[in-house]
Order: C-alpha cells, then structure tokens, then sequence
C-alpha cells in the first residue's frame, strides 16, 4: 500500500521507537512466536507445491479438530478473498446478501464482493451494536418478493462484531433458524472469530455449525499469523469447486506450505485462543481505565478486544501528538483502541495516562 492511500487515517507518528505497540489494529502487530516457530520449521528442504503438502493437511485436520466436525478447509491471502469469494460461491449474480450497515464486506472491502459474486447485491440491514437481528433479517426478506428485486440468497454477520461486540450462541442460532426459514445460507466473518470463541468461552462449533453457520472466514491474521485466513465450509456441498474459484481469485499460493504452517503452530495446545483472551483482557483493561476519565464516552459494549470511544478532537491531537497510532473512523465512528496479542498491561497504562493527561485529569 503507498503511504499516500492510508494519509487520511493517522497521522505521522511522533518519536516512536522500534519496539513501540499502537491500539490501531491487531493487524499493526507481529507474527505470534508460535507461528514464527511453525514457519521456521516448515522452512527445510522441499515440499509439494499449492497446498499438496503435509502441513497444509496438518492444518486442515487441526481446524477441523477445533470445530469437531469434518469440514472443507480452503487458505486463502486475506480476509477480503476469503469473504469475497466464499460469498460468491453461495449466490448467483441475481442475488443479495443481507449485511449489517457497518460490515467490513460493504465499508471496507472495496466492492470486492460484488465484483466477485458478478454484481450480487448487498443489502444493508439496522441493528444496535453492530448485530443483526432475525426480525430484521425476516423484515428483509419479506419487503419484497417479486421479479424485480435482488433475491436475498445469504445473511453474513461478523462476530466479533465490527464495533467489538458479540452475538451470544442463542443469538447465533436464532440467526441461524431464521435463515433456514427463509432457505438463506449463512456466511460468518470471522476475522477476529478467535476473540469472540475466548470471550464466549464455548467450543467452537456451538457459534458456527451448529447455530446454522453454513461457511465461516476464519481470520488468522489479527491473532498473530502472518498472512492468510482460512475458509471453513461446514457445508460441504457448497464447498464443491471452491478451489477453483480460489484459483481463479489468484487466492491459491504456490508455496501454500507457508499460509497453513503458522496455523498449525498456533491450533496446537489452544494457543490460537490463549492469544485472543489475552487480547481481550487487555482492552477489558484499556475500557476500565479509560471509562472512569471525566469526558471519555464509552460507545460499545467492550466485549472483544477493542474500546470504542467518544474523544474531543483536542485530546485525539493530543495523543497522536504523543505518537499514539488508532484509527477514529472504524464502524460507526468514534475512536477504536484495539488489543493484539503482544499489547502488553504497560501500554494500556501508558495510553491511558496520556489519554487522562490530554483531557485535563491528573492521573495518580
Ligand atoms: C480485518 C477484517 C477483515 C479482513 O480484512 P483484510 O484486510 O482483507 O484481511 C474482514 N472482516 C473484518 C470484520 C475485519 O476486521
């Protein structure tokens, strides 16, 4: 990306050192140990190429452990691709896709899944905190049923949310139920799926397969790997000749050894979630420090691993004078602090301190 394309989002950092964290992203941070460690090991000798190799099966066996179901298993570069051409796979050109307003498939992905589902249309629905509700999936589908307009063929929600909430099992599967009323598919972003499952604390298949999840973007990215998500179809019929829509998407890597590699490091021994909770408790931190700051405005539940926040545009130029990196446009606007694997108690101290000091309140 050029540095001219991101110019709107952050300013130029102030003094910053080489081993500085930042609450902009949990794409800002590193590669987990446990996935270097992974990548390193599959870094001897050969091995077969596009995935015929053995830690790719690896890989597969271990998501398909997680979710203790015989799922289909596709690696893919990006969360885009792995939305983009999953939900492309489920519908034809004539149909839609029910999404929330704020969803990271209509704000931020460019018109990708559009372009790749040949102008299926999204259709954005209301919902407090980031969620869609079945009576609002049902008021959808039901607003229209004629010749004329786009068939709503699939539901996709994000958990964690966009704006860091999370939809419950029972709210997952009320989604699911409603979908399967009205013969939808349902599509799961899952780029921060992994903090969802650590806050929940339930076994994986409880929020996907068996609320009715029909395929799942499973992000691995922003809990510590590299590059690449996985695409989860628990349907397996609609799994069929995925892998040449992903081929075709240029979603296919050659050294494919190198996307799955890191998964197998962090799926072994639960470390995948270890990371995640620790993510979440530190932005439970972050939302305890900063809420009690006189004029700090709290504007989602904290339930993942990000505290939205309502800041006045001096305190915002405060801390990104102190070199402070977030972004203060994500979901429904306001500043997000988002936690990583690697942020560490210090961090959020330090922010919060600045954050205090920047809105005229001594901090002990
Ligand atoms: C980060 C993210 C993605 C994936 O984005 P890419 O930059 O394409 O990898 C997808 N959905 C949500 C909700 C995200 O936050």
């Amino acid at each position: 990306m050029s540095s001219t394309s991101n110019s709107r989002i952050l300013p130029t950092p102030g003094e910053s050192s080489p081993v500085r964290r930042h609450f902009a992203s949990d794409n800002y941070a590193g590669i987990a140990p446990e996935a270097w460690a992974a990548l390193e090991d599959a870094n001897r000798g050969h091995a077969p190429a596009y995935g015929n190799d053995p830690w790719t099966q690896r890989a597969a066996d271990l998501i398909r452990d997680a979710f203790e179901t015989p799922c289909e298993v596709f690696f893919v570069f990006n969360g885009t691709a792995a939305n983009s051409l999953s939900l492309a796979h489920l519908c034809q050109s004539y149909h839609s896709v029910l999404c929330h307003d704020v969803a990271h498939i209509e704000k931020d992905e460019c018109g990708a899944p559009e372009f790749f589902a040949n102008g299926s249309k999204l259709l954005l629905l209301p919902g407090t905190n980031g969620k869609l509700t079945p009576a609002g999936i049902e008021e959808a589908v039901l607003r229209r049923t004629d010749i004329h307009y786009p068939k709503p063929r699939v539901v996709s929600l994000t958990q964690a949310t966009e704006v860091g909430t999370i939809y419950t099992p029972a709210e997952v599967r009320a989604i699911g139920a409603m979908a399967k009323k009205h013969g939808l598919r349902v599509h799961m972003d899952g780029a921060r799926f992994a903090n969802a499952v650590a806050a929940l604390g339930v076994a994986p298949r409880e929020i996907t397969w068996q609320a009715g999840v029909d395929v799942l973007c499973f992000g691995g990215t922003k809990n510590g790997i590299h590059v690449g998500e996985a695409v989860v179809f628990f349907n397996r019929d609609l799994a069929r000749e995925f892998d040449y829509r992903a081929k075709q998407g240029g979603q296919l890597c050659s050294k494919m050894r190198f996307v799955a590699a890191p998964w197998v490091g962090m799926l072994r021994d639960g470390i995948w979630l270890r990371h995640a909770a620790h993510a979440n408790a530190m932005a439970s931190l972050m939302h305890d420090l900063v809420s009690v700051i006189p004029g700090v405005k709290i504007l989602f539940p904290r339930e993942a691993n990000s505290v939205f926040v309502d800041l006045p545009k001096p305190a915002i130029n405060a801390l990104y004078g102190r070199g402070w990196l977030f972004y203060n446009f994500i979901g429904e606007g306001g500043c997000r602090l988002m936690c990583s694997w690697d942020t560490t108690e210090d961090d959020v101290r330090a922010f919060a301190a600045d954050l205090a000091a920047a809105m005229g309140t001594p901090s002990e």
